[in-house]
């Protein structure tokens, strides 16, 4: 069988730990016999970032930038525990966050809906996809403990030296203060990759914040993205049968354990945090999510949406067998690969894409799995089976889907 030819390259980023393990073991079983696969490799493993001084991180943003499509493997955020396990020259910064700042994107999570594993909500029918800005808020925020007594203002100093004050609390004991902020700029990014990726991926798209609490920074969001909206995409939503749709923090939370699923749900910063969290433990397993970061120009990286797995990486270094589920990062692939056919013009792209992630869900559903997914199962008698033994599993699911 001729293999399936690539024409621009994807960029590829290696990672670390379990996920690292299972990134060779997907490429070597699922893709690599079946695509002739083209990519511009970026090793950003823990050790190889050290070596460099974290610039291969920015070089493989970069590169993200310069073909439009990079698929990511899990890497190690280092604490004071990994500098002394990889004997670090620095505390070096998240590699996401480094990504996130140079593409200025949106991370949009998925939850892969599978028979046999159903949702804890039982209303929720089709999978219900976070859209989380990815920038300020409580993350960039500055905080003070107020020891006692005393008057704390915001002050805003312009260029010209004009100075405007707004009192936030006259304190007659001892309390605590935050300062928050946004950007113009950043909320409309944010607004343009959501409606942008519910045209793509034609869903509808839900957006809510406290503003009638929030007058200015919450409403500021709600107007943004209804100026965006109505200039630029209300016609598109229309003619494509698709709704915005702004409501209040509260109301959406109620109305989405109503709702069947099947829309995106643009959160701010720490509600999309906490509601991807919410949502992808009810729909079943943080294994079972897909992660894409969208930026306004039209970059998109893939990942899983879990880390490196260390638990079980070191259970593997002890030669102990492992039973990770491998499928989110199956779909990091699917997606950067699907993504790349779309751009491209090649339909036998997009199809092996369509057709390894049918082959991920069949298998599943015919009851071989993961320890993970076992644990959680509505499906009898589930088969258990390692890492490498449901990779395997799957590449016999395609190969004998391709063959018929
Ligand atoms: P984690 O890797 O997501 O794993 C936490 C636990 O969730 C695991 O111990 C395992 O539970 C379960 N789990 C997650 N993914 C699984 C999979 N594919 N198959 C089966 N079980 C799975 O989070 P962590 O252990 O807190 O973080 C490890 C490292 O990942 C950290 O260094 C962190 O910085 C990094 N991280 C990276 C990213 C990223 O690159 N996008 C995201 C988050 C964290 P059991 O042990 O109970 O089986
Ligand atoms: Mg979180």
């Amino acid at each position: 069988m001729e293999k399936i030819k690539m024409t621009t390259p994807l960029v590829e980023m290696d990672g670390d730990e379990m996920t690292r393990i299972l990134w060779k073991m997907i490429k070597d079983e699922l893709i690599c016999p079946f695509v002739d696969l083209k990519t511009e490799y970026y090793d950003l493993g823990l050790e190889h970032r050290n070596e460099t001084d974290d610039q291969v991180t920015f070089d493989s943003a970069n590169a993200a930038k310069k073909y439009g499509v990079a698929v990511k493997c899990a890497t190690i955020t280092p604490n004071a525990a990994r500098m002394d396990e990889y004997d670090l020259k620095e505390m070096w910064k998240s590699p996401n966050g480094t990504i996130r700042a140079i593409l200025d994107g949106t991370v949009f999570r998925a939850p892969i809906t599978v028979k046999g594993i159903e949702p804890c909500v039982r209303n929720w029918k089709k999978p219900i996809t976070i859209a989380r800005h990815a920038y300020g808020d409580v993350y960039k925020a500055s905080e003070m403990k107020i020891p006692g007594a005393g008057k704390c203002e915001l002050v805003y100093t312009a260029e010209d030296g004009a100075e405007t004050r707004e009192l936030i609390h006259e304190f007659d004991g001892a309390g605590i203060i935050q300062g928050q902020h946004n950007l113009n700029g950043s909320i409309e990014s944010f607004a343009r990759s959501c409606f942008n990726y519910a045209l793509d991926t034609k869903q509808d798209l839900w957006f809510a914040t406290k503003d009638t609490i929030s007058k200015k920074y919450d409403h500021t969001f709600k107007d943004i993205f209804q100026e965006i909206y109505d200039k630029e995409y209300d016609e598109k939503f229309k003619a494509a049968g698709l709704e915005y749709f702004y409501t209040l923090i509260d109301d959406a939370v109620a109305r989405i354990m109503k709702a069947e699923g099947g829309f995106i749900w643009a959160c701010k910063n720490y509600d999309g945090d906490v509601m991807s969290d919410m949502v992808s433990s009810a729909f079943g397993s943080l294994a079972m999510m897909t992660s894409v970061l969208v930026s306004p120009e039209g970059y998109y990286e893939y990942e899983a949406a879990h880390g490196t797995v260390q638990r079980h990486y070191y259970k593997h270094l002890k030669g102990e067998e492992t039973s990770t589920n491998s499928v989110a990062t199956i779909f990091a692939w699917t997606g950067a690969l699907r993504k790349r056919g779309e751009l491209d013009h090649l339909p036998e792209l997009c199809e092996f894409a369509d057709n390894l992630e049918r082959a991920c869900l069949s298998t599943i559903e015919s009851g071989k799995m993961t320890k993970d997914l076992a644990l959680i199962t509505t499906l009898e008698n589930p088969v258990v089976l390692n890492s490498e033994e449901f990779i395997q599993a799957i590449r016999r699911t395609l190969e004998a889907g391709s063959v018929a």
